[in-house]
């Protein structure tokens, strides 16, 4: 028996990379074919029936469930944004934060173009997530500058890449491993691969080892199914606070005696990022509503 990744799906066939073969494999018929049963990026254990054909025997345990695309044992989300071209927009970054942390993934925030970035502009906002404890990468596809590094965090582990369109995503992956050929430009040129919104994921393999997504990953929709309790959860730096509030229902809005809306009197905890809190917080409450 084999073991390997399913980097593919397809008409009821599932495919996994051994190598630089795609071996095309059907299911045991014993594996109960159950909406989500087998997904891209599970491990299962196969065996060969052809030189290129498989049988999928088992699917080991899974470690977490993506929905966005409905990918299986993704490790960490790489979350793009441009320093410039389109400027770089704190408070996108904190929403595209919130819906990484709530699916649980590792987060690099990865900043692009430090080609076109008089650096200094842009170092407070770096410092400041960095505070938090974010780990953070500046790049250039254009130029090379730094991919060497974001290569070698890819290393072994299945990564999406999430951020606004135009910031540079496809490109860097391209940088990561020329070959892969993604589209890049112009939003309208990409709308062809738009279309086909049945189509599921793929992992693209890493010369090195390792995956990545071949789209990018997170919607905003995503917000409308993020109860308001567990907003709190998603700024790292809030949750290091709560538990000094007078209530533990607290959401740090208009609640006496809260500790964390003390941090941010004190500097403890920005402003902005309190803001991005309230924000959100009042988004989630209004499409409550609308139910
Ligand atoms: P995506 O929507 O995030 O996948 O972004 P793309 O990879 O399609 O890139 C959007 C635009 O930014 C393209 O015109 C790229 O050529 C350009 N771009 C990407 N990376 C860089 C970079 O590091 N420097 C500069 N100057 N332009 C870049
Ligand atoms: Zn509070």
């Amino acid at each position: 028996m084999l073991n390997g990744v399913v980097v593919k799906a397809y008409n009821s066939y599932y495919y996994i990379q051994t190598g630089d073969k795609l071996i095309s494999c059907s299911l045991r018929g014993r594996i109960k074919k159950e909406r989500f049963s087998l997904l891209v990026g599970d491990e299962v254990t196969y065996s060969l029936v052809g030189p290129e054909k498989g049988v999928i025997e088992e699917i080991l345990p899974r470690r977490n469930m993506l929905k966005r695309p409905m990918l299986a044992n993704v490790d960490q989300v790489i979350l793009t944004f441009a320093a410039v071209n389109p400027d770089i927009n704190p408070s996108l970054i904190d929403r595209f934060l919130v819906i990484a942390e709530h699916s649980q993934l590792d987060i690099i925030i990865c900043i692009n173009k430090l080609d076109l970035a008089d650096g200094d502009t842009i170092t407070e906002l770096l410092d400041r997530y960095r505070s938090i404890g974010y780990p953070i990468l500046t790049v250039s596809a254009k130029t090379g500058q730094n991919i060497n590094a974001l290569r070698a965090l890819l290393f072994d582990k299945i990564s999406v890449l999430a951020g606004p369109s135009g910031a540079g995503k496809s490109t860097i992956l391209n940088a990561v491993q020329p070959g892969l050929e993604l589209v890049t430009g112009e939003v309208s040129s990409k709308i062809g691969r738009g279309k086909h919104t049945t189509r599921f994921a793929e992992l693209l393999p890493l010369a090195g080892g390792g995956f990545v997504v071949d789209t990018p990953g997170f919607s905003y929709t995503e917000f409308q199914e993020l109860p308001s309790p567990e907003l709190a959860f998603c700024f790292p730096e809030i949750v290091q606070y709560a538990s000094g509030c007078k209530f533990t229902t607290c959401l740090h809005f208009k609640e006496p005696q809260c500790a964390v809306k003390q941090a941010v009197d004190d500097g403890k905890i920005h402003t902005d990022r309190y803001q991005s809190y309230i924000e959100i917080l009042t988004e989630i409450n209004e499409n409550k509503k609308g139910f």
